[in-house]
């Protein structure tokens, strides 16, 4: 018989000893990369991540410009050192649809329409992973961004949450994300609340969905604050 693993304990308390509605610890620092015209670092649990961005610049080659508007090119990629077995190095199908998502939700807060015919190009390095690594990269880009001086109509950030031993629970880590029934991450504006990344990884019923919709978009205004205080330390220096 397969032996059952418990994520939530008798006492109300996962794996690493968070609450279910609990983030795990999150550090944030902008302006890391001294050729970058933007950048920030961010260790989000076990996961560590750094963002370069560059830009606006006149995009290359001349048939991707769009006269109206800027581009944003989000590459996220893992390295081959970021996981326990070593990662392949190079582009695969994941990290191609998770560079594509970052870059839509940029899409709706960048003023893009400021620099057209220009590309801005944001690189995601995850360095190590635990879960959870496209709602850092993209958190961790939008302080790039802020740095590089990008205007923007609000911040984002991402979070996920997810069902684990059947219950809610927000912010899934590693084993969780393995062994959960769901993952949901979501990005969001802190102003008016405007989702602009939402996926989803397993089943959920409709009331879940909205529970676990509502404990991410408290995450995500939970990060937002981080992300100021990252900012404001970097500009009060
Ligand atoms: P996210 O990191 O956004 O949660 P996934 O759900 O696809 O994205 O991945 C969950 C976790 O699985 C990653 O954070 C990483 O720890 C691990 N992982 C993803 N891809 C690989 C890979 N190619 N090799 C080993 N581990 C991986």
């Amino acid at each position: 018989m397969k032996e059952e693993v418990r994520l939530i304990g008798e006492n109300g308390l996962r794996l690493d000893g968070r609450k279910v509605d609990e983030l795990r610890p999150i550090k944030m620092e902008v302006g890391v990369l001294k050729r970058a015209e933007g950048s920030a670092y961010l260790e989000w649990g076990k996961n560590k991540v750094i963002v370069a961005v560059y830009g606006p610049r006149e995009a290359h080659p001349m048939r991707i410009r769009d006269p109206t508007k800027a581009i944003i090119r989000c590459y996220y990629n893992m390295a081959a050192f970021s996981v326990e077995d070593r990662k392949r190095p190079g582009p695969d199908r994941r990290s191609v649809e998770i560079s594509k998502v970052i870059s839509d939700a940029f899409e709706s807060v960048v003023l893009t329409e400021k620099y057209p015919n220009s590309a801005i190009d944001v690189f995601i390095e995850i360095l190590q992973a635990d879960a959870g690594t496209r709602c850092a990269g993209l958190t961790c880009a939008t302080l790039a961004l802020v740095d590089a001086g990008i205007p923007m109509k609000d911040l984002i950030a991402a979070c996920a949450a997810g069902k684990v031993d059947g219950e809610i629970v927000l912010d899934l880590m590693k084993d969780e994300d393995n062994l959960g029934e769901a993952d949901l991450p979501v990005a969001a504006s802190p102003r008016n609340n405007e989702i602009s990344l939402l996926q989803l990884d397993g089943n959920l019923t409709k009331e879940e969905f909205n529970k676990a919709l509502e404990l991410a978009t408290k995450g995500v205004l939970e990060i937002c604050e981080m992300q100021k205080e990252a900012l404001m330390k970097k500009y009060k220096k």
